[in-house]
C-alpha cells in the first residue's frame, strides 16, 4: 500500500543544504518534510568545513552558542607549506562576523544539530531511508515526489518541492535540467590517520614534488585529502600501500609518526570532484539548490556554505509567500538570479586554483614546489590576507536569516 503525505515544502535530501531549508520553511510557518535517502547522517568524508558565514546564520537564528558546544576545532588562519617554506595566506582574527575563524566539525554533527533543532518545530519533519526515485506532476507542474521506505512507497504532495539531493541528483535528472559541465582536472583520495600531540601551526595545505595532501585536524586524528589528477585513483591503488604511505608521509611529515595505521587501501576512499551548475534551477513547483544546482569543487572547502547560503535566500524569498498561500512560480526564477553571481564567481576562483596551482604541482612533477606568486604577494600584506579572509570565510553576497519566524527555533 501507498503511503501518502500532504505538505507545504518537501526537501529532497538531508545534506547542508536540505535541513537548513527545512529548519527555514518550517520555522516561517511552513509545514515541511526532509526525505534522506540514508538511515543516519554518519557518513564520513564529507565537507567538515563550517564558514563564518554559516556561522554568522546559526547566530541570528539564536543557535550559535548550543552549536559550538559540539565537538570541533576552530583555524583562524590558513597557511600552506611547499616544500618545507610555510606560508600564511589568509586570517581571519579581523574579519567582520561573530566567528572569526573556521570550524572544523563532522558534518554529522552540524546535520545532527539542524535536524534536531528543526523537530522542535511543530511544521517540521523527516524521514530517514527515503529514497525519492520521481517527481510527481501534473498540467506541467511538480506537485511532489514519489520515494521509497522501508514502509513501502511514499507519495508526497507538496506546494513547493526542494531538490537538495547533491551532485548525483535524482529530481534534477527527472526534471530534465540541463546540465552545464565546467569540469575538474582532479579527485581526492580520503583516509585517516592517528594525530600525535598537537605541534604549533600546523599547515592544513601540503604540496610536495608531484603531490598536494590536505590534513584537517580533527583532534585525536588528521583527516587526510590527498589531491590526485582525475581519473589517476587505479594508478595510486596499483602502486600499492607501501608507495601511497610513502608519498603522503613525505608531503605532510606532520602525519609520518602514525601513517603506518593506514594498513589497506580499503580505508583509502576515492571521491570524484566535479564542477557543474544547471541553466535553470527551477519549473513551475520545484526549486533546486546546493550541489544539486551548482556541484562546487573542494578548493576552499566552501561548497556546504554555499549550500547553506542558497538554504537561506530561498527561505527568504519563498518561505513566507508560501506560508501566506501566496507563492507564484515567477518567485521560484529569484533565487537562481540572486545566487547565480556568487556560485559562478566562486566556481571560476575553484577552476583557477586548480588549474593554475593544483594542476602544475600534481602533473609538472616539479622537484620543489614552490608558493604560487599570488600566494607570496597575498602572504606579504595584512590587508590581503584579510581580504582574502573575507572571500574564503564569507564568501561572494553572504545571505542574512530574513524568512519570517512564526514558529520559535531552540537549541
Ligand atoms: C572530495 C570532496 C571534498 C569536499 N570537501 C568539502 C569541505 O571540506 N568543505 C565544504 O564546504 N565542502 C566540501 N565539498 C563540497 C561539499 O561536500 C558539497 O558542496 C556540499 O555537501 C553540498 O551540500 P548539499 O546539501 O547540496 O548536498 P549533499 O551534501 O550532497 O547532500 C545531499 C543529500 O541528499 C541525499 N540524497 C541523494 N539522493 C537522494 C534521493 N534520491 N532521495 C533522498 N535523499 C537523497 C544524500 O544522501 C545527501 O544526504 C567537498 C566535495 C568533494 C567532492
Amino acid at each position: 500500500m501507498t503511503n501518502v503525505r500532504e505538505v507545504d515544502c518537501c526537501v529532497v535530501g538531508g545534506g547542508p543544504a536540505g535541513v537548513m531549508a527545512g529548519l527555514l520553511f518550517a520555522r516561517a510557518g511552513c509545514t515541511t518534510l526532509v526525505l534522506e535517502k540514508h538511515a543516519d547522517f554518519l557518513r564520513d568524508f564529507r565537507g567538515d568545513t563550517v564558514h563564518p558565514s554559516t556561522l554568522e546564520v546559526m547566530k541570528e537564528l539564536g543557535l550559535l552558542d548550543a552549536f559550538l558546544e559540539r565537538p570541533h576545532q576552530q583555524l583562524t588562519t590558513l597557511a600552506g607549506v611547499f616544500s618545507g617554506e610555510r606560508i600564511e595566506i589568509t586570517d581571519f582574527s579581523r574579519i567582520d562576523a561573530a566567528c572569526k575563524f573556521i570550524a572544523f566539525m563532522p558534518q554529522w554533527h552540524f546535520l545532527d544539530f539542524v535536524t534536531g533543532a528543526a523537530k522542535r518545530l511543530p511544521t517540521f519533519s523527516i524521514a530517514m531511508e527515503a529514497e525519492v526515485t520521481d517527481l510527481i506532476e501534473s498540467g506541467g507542474r511538480v506537485t511532489g515526489v514519489r520515494a521509497q521506505t522501508p514502509d513501502g512507497p511514499l507519495e508526497v504532495t507538496a506546494r513547493l518541492t526542494i531538490g537538495a539531493d547533491g551532485r548525483g541528483s535524482t529530481v534534477r535528472d527527472r526534471a530534465g535540467f540541463e546540465v552545464e559541465s565546467i569540469g575538474a582536472p582532479i579527485d581526492v583520495l580520503w583516509f585517516r590517520v592517528p594525530r600525535e600531540a598537537r605541534t604549533q601551526d600546523e599547515p592544513l595545505f601540503n604540496a610536495g614534488p608531484g603531490h598536494i595532501l590536505i590534513t584537517i585536524d580533527r583532534g585525536d586524528y588528521y583527516q587526510c585529502a590527498f589531491v590526485i589528477p582525475k581519473g589517476g585513483a587505479e594508478a595510486v591503488k596499483a602502486r600499492g600501500l607501501d608507495a601511497f604511505r610513502a608519498e603522503a608521509a613525505a608531503t605532510a611529515p606532520q602525519i609520518a609518526p602514525r601513517i603506518d595505521d593506514l594498513t589497506d587501501m580499503d580505508d583509502v576512499k576515492l571521491l570524484t570532484v566535479a564542477i557543474d551548475r544547471l541553466s535553470r534551477w527551477a519549473r513551475p513547483g520545484l526549486l533546486m539548490i546546493g550541489d544539486s544546482a551548482h556541484a562546487m569543487s573542494p578548493v576552499g572547502g566552501v561548497g556546504i556554505n554555499l549550500a547553506i547560503q542558497d538554504a537561506v535566500a530561498a527561505a527568504n524569498l519563498l518561505a513566507g509567500p508560501l506560508a501566506d498561500g501566496t507563492l507564484t512560480d515567477a518567485d521560484l526564477a529569484k533565487v537562481r538570479k540572486r545566487r547565480l553571481w556568487p556560485v559562478k564567481a566562486t566556481q571560476f576562483i575553484q577552476v583557477m586554483a586548480q588549474n593554475r596551482i593544483v594542476k602544475p604541482i600534481l602533473t609538472e612533477k616539479q622537484k620543489r614546489p614552490r608558493p604560487p606568486l599570488i600566494f607570496r604577494i597575498v602572504s606579504r600584506s595584512g590587508w590581503l590576507k584579510r581580504r582574502a579572509a573575507r572571500l574564503v570565510g564569507l564568501g561572494v553576497r553572504p545571505e542574512h536569516v530574513r524568512a519570517p519566524e512564526r514558529h520559535k527555533v531552540g537549541a
